[in-house]
C-alpha cells in the first residue's frame, strides 16, 4: 500500500520531509506540491525526481482525489487554516510545528477533529522520536532513579539570523522542550518565568540572547532550559534529569573520540537536521504507517494545544519578569 501525499510549503524542511517520503521510507509518494513560490515547488519537483503536480492553490491540492494525506510545512501562520481544511475533507495530515500560532487556534483543529470523530492530525514534534529522549524516558518510567524531582536543560545553536527575535526563543526554539518534556515527564506545566542573564555580545540588539526559562509541573518538578540561540561552538541539546536516587542524562549523539596531539576531543554536530535525523525519519515513517491504517498515534492536536498554552505564558513572563500561571482543561478522553 502507498500513501499519496501533497505538501503544502516547499522551503527548509518540507524538502527534508519531501527527500525523505520520496528516498528513504516506505509506502509514501510525494503526488502533489503546493508553495506560494510555484518555481520552488518545479525545482523540487526536478531536484527530487518526484513528478507530483504542483497546484497554485492550496485547497485545491487538499481537496484532490489524488491527495490521501496532507502534509503542512509552510510558515507557522498559514498552519490552522491548512489544518482545518485537510480535517474537514476527512484526510490525515502532517502538521510541522506549530500546529497554530494560537492556542485558540489549536482549540479550533481540536474541534473539527473530534467532530470528525477520528484521529486525522500529527504535530511534528519529533523529539519523543528520538531514540536518546526514549531511551531517558525509559529509565524514568522503569523508577531507576526514583521520582524525578528536577531537570536542567539546554537548547543551544551555534548562531541565527537577524530575522530571530527574543519571542521566537519561545515559539521556534523552546517549543520543542514544552512538548518533549511534558512527554517525558508525563505532567503538565503550571507556571512559568523567564530571566536573562547577562547578554552575549555575539547578539543582534533586537535579540536577548541567552535567556533561561524556569517551569513548574503540576507534579512540583522544577525545569530550567537554557536557551542560547548564538552560543557558537556547535547546536547542542542537553537533559539531565535529578531524582530522589540518581540522575539521568540524556545520550550525547554518536561521535568518534580522537586521541592525538595531546588531546582528548569529539565532535559536536553544528546542524540541528543532522542531530534529528533518524527521529524525523521515525516519526514520518509512524505517521505513514498510521495515515494507511487509519489510526495516527504521534502527537496530538492536545499536544499542539498543550504547547501552545505554554507558549504564551512563556511569552507573557518574557514580557512582565512575572511567574505565570500556565492552566489548561481537562484532557478530552478522545486524546487520552
Ligand atoms: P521556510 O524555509 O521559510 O519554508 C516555508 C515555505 O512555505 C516557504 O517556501 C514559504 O514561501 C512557503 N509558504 C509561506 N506561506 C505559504 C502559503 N500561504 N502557502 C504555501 N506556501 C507558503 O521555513 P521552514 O524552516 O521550512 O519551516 C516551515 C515550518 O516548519 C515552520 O512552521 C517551522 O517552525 C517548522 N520547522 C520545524 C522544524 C522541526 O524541527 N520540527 C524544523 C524547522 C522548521 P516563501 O519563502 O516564499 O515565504
Amino acid at each position: 500500500m502507498i500513501l499519496n501525499l501533497g505538501v503544502i510549503g516547499t522551503g527548509a524542511i518540507g524538502r527534508e520531509h519531501i527527500r525523505r517520503c520520496s528516498h528513504v521510507l516506505r509506502h509514501a509518494k510525494v503526488v502533489a506540491l503546493n508553495d506560494i513560490n510555484r518555481s520552488q515547488c518545479e525545482q523540487v519537483n526536478r531536484e527530487l525526481d518526484l513528478q507530483a503536480t504542483i497546484y497554485d492553490n492550496p485547497d485545491d491540492l487538499i481537496a484532490s482525489p489524488s491527495v490521501q494525506a496532507v502534509m503542512v510545512t509552510s510558515w507557522g501562520p498559514t498552519h490552522e487554516a491548512f489544518v482545518l481544511a485537510a480535517v474537514n475533507a476527512g484526510k490525515a495530515v502532517f502538521c510541522e510545528k506549530p500546529l497554530a500560532v494560537t492556542a485558540q487556534g489549536c482549540m479550533n483543529i481540536i474541534e473539527a477533529e473530534m467532530a470528525a470523530g477520528k484521529r486525522l492530525v500529527q504535530v511534528g514534534f519529533m523529539r519523543p522520536y528520538d531514540s536518546g529522549y526514549r531511551a531517558l524516558k525509559q529509565v524514568l518510567e522503569q523508577g531507576e532513579i526514583g521520582q524525578p524531582l528536577m531537570l536542567h536543560c539546554a537548547h543551544r545553536n551555534p548562531s541565527v539570523g537577524e530575522a530571530y527575535t527574543t519571542d521566537m526563543a519561545i515559539t521556534d526554539t523552546l517549543i520543542h522542550e514544552l512538548d518533549v518534556l511534558r512527554w517525558l515527564l508525563n505532567d503538565d506545566y503550571v507556571s512559568a518565568q523567564v530571566v536573562y542573564p547577562r547578554k552575549t555580545s555575539r547578539a543582534s540588539s533586537h535579540l536577548n540572547d541567552p535567556q533561561i526559562v524556569l517551569l513548574e509541573t503540576a507534579q512540583g518538578v522544577r525545569i530550567d532550559v537554557e536557551i542560547f540561540v548564538n552560543c557558537q561552538y556547535g547546536y547542542d541539546i542537553q537533559c539531565e534529569v535529578v531524582g530522589e536516587s540518581g540522575i539521568a542524562r540524556l545520550p550525547e549523539p554518536m561521535s568518534v573520540q580522537t586521541r592525538r596531539a595531546a588531546t582528548l576531543a569529539s565532535g559536536i554536530l553544528t546542524d540541528w537536521k543532522q542531530r534529528f535525523i533518524a527521529a524525523y525519519d521515525v516519526e514520518l515513517q509512524d505517521f505513514i504507517t498510521g495515515a494507511l491504517a487509519g489510526q495516527i498515534s504521534g502527537p496530538s492536536a492536545w499536544d499542539g494545544y498543550a504547547a501552545a498554552v505554554a507558549a504564551d505564558a512563556c511569552l507573557a513572563a518574557q514580557n512582565s519578569g512575572d511567574i505565570v500561571a500556565i492552566s489548561m482543561p481537562a484532557r478530552p478522553a478522545f486524546y487520552a
